[in-house]
């Protein structure tokens, strides 16, 4: 086989959440250059629809506005009667904070956003493959703090380990369906989220401590693993966690 056609996601149906900004838009958009049927979802439909507009001029996109841990609207959106070949679960928060200070609120916002919905949304996209008996892959942009422990982060690494082990239990359940689940586990980015913990000096110079190839991750850093993982290049993988850390977890 050559190299073209195995990693093509040429007209593959490929659904991404948290595809407004950040990473998220920047993989949709590596996506649709690649020839994907690309479907954005987020909760900004302004910024949605000024995404798809300019990703239509290299491809093809259209958008969901949808609020993923809203369940009941996740249910009853367009999601449920499309057949994707492709998901991509990258919606996610982060609000670092002391043990002590963590409050009930910012708890379930975190777990609702990076764990729960994440795990319904799959259920529905899913039960539509398994109907349909298509084959699918489940991508889940977890994190290197799905793997390690860090000051500030015991509810986002809660989540991220969560990630992780959902998506080894769906690995098992779902691959006699033809059906691939994996985790893709970036280092620091600068981003909308992250912007304002990596101006802090001193957090950053620890950041880069730890990271051995010694800068920040960029989005297009991940578009070899999203390629690897949507495309039959990743035939045989399914619970396993791509590491794009620069070798934070490596010691
Ligand atoms: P970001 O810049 O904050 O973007 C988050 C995206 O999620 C936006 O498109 C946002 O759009 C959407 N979103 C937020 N809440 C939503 C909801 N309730 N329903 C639907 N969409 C929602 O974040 P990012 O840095 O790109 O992170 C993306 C993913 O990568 C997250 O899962 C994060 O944990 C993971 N990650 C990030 C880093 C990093 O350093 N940046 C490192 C490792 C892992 P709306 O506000 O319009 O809904």
């Amino acid at each position: 086989m050559k190299v073209d056609s195995l990693f093509s996601m040429k007209d593959d149906k490929i659904i991404i959440t948290g595809a407004s900004r950040g990473i998220g838009s920047a993989i949709a958009e590596f996506l649709c250059e690649a020839g994907a049927r690309v479907t954005l979802v987020a909760r900004d439909e302004d910024e949605l629809r000024s995404l798809a507009t300019r990703l239509n001029n290299k491809g093809y996109a259209d958008f969901i506005a949808l609020d993923v841990t809203d369940l009941a609207a996740v249910k009853n959106s367009r999601i449920k009667d499309e057949c994707y070949d492709v998901l991509i679960n990258n919606a996610g928060t982060n609000h670092p904070l002391p043990f002590q200070d963590v409050t009930e609120e910012i708890y379930d916002k975190i777990i609702n956003l990076n764990t729960k919905s994440t795990y319904f949304l799959t259920q529905l996209v899913v039960s539509n493959m398994l109907r349909e008996g298509t084959s699918g892959s489940i991508i889940n942009i977890s994190s290197q703090m799905g793997h390690v422990g860090a000051k500030n982060r015991s509810v986002y690494c809660m989540s991220k380990f969560a990630l992780e082990g959902m998506t080894r239990a769906l690995a098992v359940e779902l691959a006699p369906h033809n059906i691939r689940v994996n985790t893709v586990c970036p280092t620091f980015i600068e981003t909308p989220m992250t912007k304002g913990f990596l101006e802090d000096e001193s957090f950053r110079t620890e950041v880069l401590a730890k990271i051995k190839t010694g800068r920040l991750a960029r989005p297009n850093d991940l578009f070899g693993a999203i390629a690897l993982l949507a495309s039959v290049a990743s035939q045989m993988m399914t619970g396993s966690s791509l590491m794009i850390d620069g070798g934070w977890t490596a010691d």
